[in-house]
């Protein structure tokens, strides 16, 4: 009877149009040729298609009738109508009157929440191997699994009331669903009519969706409405037929998912909906009360349900609120847990601090100490006289001059019959530290000559101590035989400062005695890398360094298991890098630049774009590029190459040649990044350079201008969006360290910008580093009940301590 319900609402339609014609599209007439042999079929009694045939709808002339005509038409028509549905008694009202139909009765389903989530309809193998490439495996991922953001569609429209332009929903019947040809393809075009008119939509590609649609299907539709020849029309809207069901995909709040190829936004609201219903039940709430009513927050289960279908964007944000709360407090419970594990461990190892020794370290310097540096010094120096370990992060501008503070603590250890440990991110920074403290240390002492030929990197410097003092330098690309030998050394206590990379904290490295752990650029290191290397000793003394400085609260956030030690103060006669954004097609003139201040007897950088993908592609675009640079743009000049794939031994005789000046260009992938010291470059270019970070570039740009000369950096973006254009003009603008990283942890968040998945901290899905206040709150209620329960061993913190041991990847004992 469908055909008939259909044409009863055209009719009536009409009717309230004032016989204008204008019900639908095209016209009435045309709508009756169309439809007449439908109709006709539909209708079961006999005696009644006389009449029908009599009404000759199938040739009706409507439209070329006066206002009177038409009435009498319509009384006609109408009649037979009523005539049929006394016989069929099939109408259903032609209202839609409630937006959402009583909810289904939530039927609580039993499989745990660590099940996999294959336990939902619907989500095979297949779909769950997808899911894992987000990180859902088990229900309670899916219930964590959370919108990016909703699509407004709450807004219910009368069709009469539809504005071009804006999102907005209807709700009504479909009168006519079909496969069309729209364009040269095909797809599915309907008209939805309510009380007050109708609309035509169409879905461009999808001819199977003519299938979901029956006439008189209640419908609600989603959209953005456009245009189409004088006519309204939903372009691909959202739809969903009302079947006494919940929306989720219209007439809401409708949650946005991040997706991945193969995974499609309908069923993930169907499914992320069916793991709340079914399973929500099932997640306790693991804050305490006390909490929650002082912080004003949403119990768990209620917040999980308004994530994912909020009923308003009050309650989104309310939700949100709470499970931002939860990721911060957890992260804060467990960086103290970590403090306290650390602290409350045995007592550390108190150094006497000879001043003689630092004295006559710092009157050999070619350079005074900056006030922040002396302050500096003398935190960590306090520290170290403490039978109880240093755990001290000190943040400092690049350039700021970190290094020499870390030698005179390891100094200071090797003095107290100590090792000392320097640990870098990458090969080539710990090789440059060793030179450089080597550098130091031999203005002040003197190398002892001779050392044996199979002593590898081994120096020993005399004239600090009573005894030599040995240093060595600990990497992976050394050889076997040097690695042993040195592992020996490490062991009986024969080598006082020992710098290298991850290679220290391998299980071969065993310390004879570790009293002080220097960490370089912190950031790039997790936590367990942290912890690991504090094992190797009897709780030495960790001194932590980044030169990616973030305001004062988001540190004690994520080190709060670290004392805060600040230099913010540049030695003397450092200048601002002066730094251009330049378009890709001026980027002969940078060469051009270039080649001028190479003249000039100064070096450059170029950095080639990053590619995070793979480290094996990124070598060889550099490869590429450094053959094209020495071939056709600078064939005069000497340039060198530099990527991650190079071995340590060549990477480190490339740095050698270019700190020697002996090449013109370094032509490098971005393990220059971090703390490469050379003070003859005046030049840094980025091509790609969108694709890095702030900080990243900051750091870039941080390896120019070290000496009086002036330093430039020329920023070349492969492609320039507006958001990169704004992004790199803050490079322009902007030279402080602390306000790039605060602009960039708010553009790229936390995960990307710290590494939280390599780095063991727990995942900030929802919480922003940025939002002082709430890092402040949760802060707060972390230290009072970390103060009342440090064990976390009452009853009613049971829930919390499985909570903290769910998100905190190898974090600390709470049993
Ligand atoms: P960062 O903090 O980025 O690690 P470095 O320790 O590499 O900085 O120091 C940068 C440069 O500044 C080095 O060449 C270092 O010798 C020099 N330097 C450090 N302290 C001072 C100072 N007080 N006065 C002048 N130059 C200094
Ligand atoms: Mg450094």
């Amino acid at each position: 009877m469908a055909g008939i319900d259909s044409l009863r609402n055209v009719l009536e339609l009409e009717c309230r149009k004032g016989y204008t014609d204008k019900a639908v599209i095209g016209g009435l007439d045309k709508y009756l040729h169309k439809q007449a042999g439908q109709i006709r079929q539909s209708i079961n009694n006999p005696q009644l298609v006389s009449g029908f045939d009599e009404l000759n709808l199938a040739n009706s002339h409507y439209g070329s009738y006066g206002v009177d005509e038409r009435k009498r038409w319509m009384t006609n028509v109408l009649g037979w109508l009523d005539q049929l549905e006394k016989t069929t008694k099939s109408r259903q009202p032609s209202v839609v009157s409630s937006q959402t139909a009583a909810a289904e009765p939530r039927q609580k389903r039993k499989e745990g929440l660590d099940s996999s989530i294959t336990v939902i309809k619907g989500i095979t193998p297949s779909v769950a191997n997808k899911f894992a490439r987000l990180n859902v495996r088990e229900l309670r991922d899916l219930l964590y699994f959370f919108p990016r953001r909703y699509v407004d569609y709450s807004r219910r429209k009368l069709i009469s009331e539809l504005i071009e332009g804006e999102e907005q929903t209807i709700m009504g019947k479909i009168w006519e669903a079909r496969v069309a040809t729209l364009g040269n393809r095909r797809g599915t075009e309907a008209i939805v009519g309510d009380e007050t008119g109708t609309i035509r939509m169409v879905w461009f590609n999808q001819p199977y969706l003519a299938k979901s649609f029956r006439t008189n299907d209640r419908v609600v539709i989603s959209g953005a409405v456009s245009e189409f020849k004088g006519h309204k029309v939903f372009e691909s809207p959202e739809w969903e037929l009302l079947k006494d069901k919940e929306l989720i995909h219209t007439g809401r709040l409708v949650p946005v998912y991040p997706l991945t190829q193969g995974l499609y936004p309908r069923q993930v609201r169907k499914w992320t909906k069916e793991t709340v219903d079914g399973y929500l039940w099932q997640l306790s709430d693991f804050l305490p009360s006390e909490i929650k009513t002082r912080c004003q927050l949403l119990d768990l289960p209620a917040a999980i349900a308004q994530v994912h279908y909020p009923d308003d964007l009050t309650m989104a944000e309310r939700a949100r609120g709470r499970l931002a709360f939860d990721e911060l407090f957890l992260l804060q419970l467990g960086v103290l847990a970590r403090k306290r594990d650390w602290k409350e461990g045995q007592p550390g190892n108190a150094f006497h601090i000879d001043q003689e020794v630092i004295g006559r370290f710092l009157q050999c310097l070619p350079f005074t100490l900056t006030q922040a540096q002396e302050r500096v010094l003398q935190e960590i120096l306090t520290d170290l006289k403490q039978a109880k370990a240093m755990s001290r992060l000190l943040q400092g501008e690049v350039g700021s001059g970190k290094t020499i503070i870390a030698t005179l603590a390891l100094l200071i250890a090797a003095a107290n019959g100590y090792q000392g440990a320097l640990m870098a991110p990458t090969e080539v920074l710990a090789e440059q530290h060793y030179t450089n403290i080597c550098g130091y240390l031999s203005q002040v002492g003197t190398q002892e000559p001779g050392c044996e030929p199979d002593e590898g990197t081994i120096r020993r410097y005399t004239g600090f101590l009573s005894r030599p003092l040995t240093i060595a330098l600990l990497i992976g690309s050394l050889s076997n035989n040097e690695k042993e030998m040195l592992h020996d050394k490490i062991k009986q206590g024969k080598v006082d400062i020992i710098i290298g990379t991850h290679a220290l904290i391998q299980k071969e490295v065993e310390f004879n005695k570790l009293g002080l752990a220097v960490i370089d650029e912190q950031h790039r290191f997790g936590v367990l890398q942290r912890s690991a290397l504090r094992q190797k000793g009897f709780n030495p003394h960790v001194l932590v360094m980044t030169a990616t400085p973030i305001p004062r609260t988001m540190a004690l956030t994520l080190y709060g298991d670290l004392d805060l030690s600040v230099i913010d103060e540049l030695p003397p006669g450092r200048q601002v890098v002066k730094t251009k954004c330049l378009e890709p097609q001026y980027r002969e003139k940078a060469y051009t630049f270039l080649h001028r201040q190479v003249s000039n007897g100064r070096q450059a950088f170029i950095i080639c774009p990053l590619i995070e993908e793979s480290e094996v592609l990124e070598a060889k675009a550099a490869k590429t590029e450094y053959e094209r640079l020495s071939r056709e743009v600078f064939p005069g000049l000497k340039l060198g190459l530099l990527h991650g794939q190079m071995p340590g031994n060549e990477k480190e005789e490339v740095m050698r040649h270019f700190r020697a000046g002996e090449l013109d260009i370094l032509v490098s992938t971005s393990v220059v990044e971090v703390g490469i010291d050379v003070p003859r470059a005046s030049v840094m270019m980025v091509e790609g350079a969108e694709r890095f970070g702030l900080s990243q570039l900051h750091q870039f740009r941080g390896r120019v201008g070290r000496d009086k000369e002036q330093g430039y950096c020329l920023l070349i973006p492969e492609k320039l969006s507006p958001e990169a254009r704004e992004r790199l003009r803050l490079m322009e603008k902007v030279h402080d360290g602390f306000v790039l990283a605060e602009k960039d942890l708010e553009l790229r968040g936390p995960g990307e910008f710290f590494g939280t998945h390599q780095s063991g901290l727990p995942d900030l899905k929802l919480a922003k580093l940025t939002d002082l206040h709430s890092l402040e709150l949760a802060r707060q209620e972390a230290i009072t009940l970390f103060q009342s329960d440090p064990n976390l061993k009452k009853t009613g913190h049971q829930p919390l301590r499985q909570q903290l041991s769910r998100v905190w990847v190898g974090g600390a004992e709470w049993s």
